[in-house]
């Protein structure tokens, strides 16, 4: 193979290198779910995801309730507004 070629392929190899190093950066780890590194990669600990638990869910669930009567009150509040000015 000639010299110039072989550089070639080396600079290339390099490139590519870079390029897999510059896309780890926004590469998440599905084990200890940091950035930086692959899941096979991975040298720390797993971590556990937080699922909401039953009462937070019913607890967001009440809050949504609450929030919705809230707007649906103040939406008849204007109507009565409007009725009165009138
Ligand atoms: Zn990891």
């Amino acid at each position: 193979m000639p010299e110039f070629l072989r550089l070639l392929a080396a600079v290339q190899q390099s490139h590519l290198e870079n390029l897999c190093e510059a896309n780890k950066q926004h590469v998440r780890c599905q084990k200890c779910l940091e950035f930086g590194h692959w899941t096979y990669e991975c040298t720390g600990k797993r971590k556990y995801l937080h699922r909401p638990s039953r009462t937070a869910e019913l607890k967001k669930a009440l809050k949504e309730k609450e929030n919705r009567l809230l707007l649906q009150q103040r939406e008849s509040g204007r109507e009565r507004e409007r009725e009165t000015s009138t």
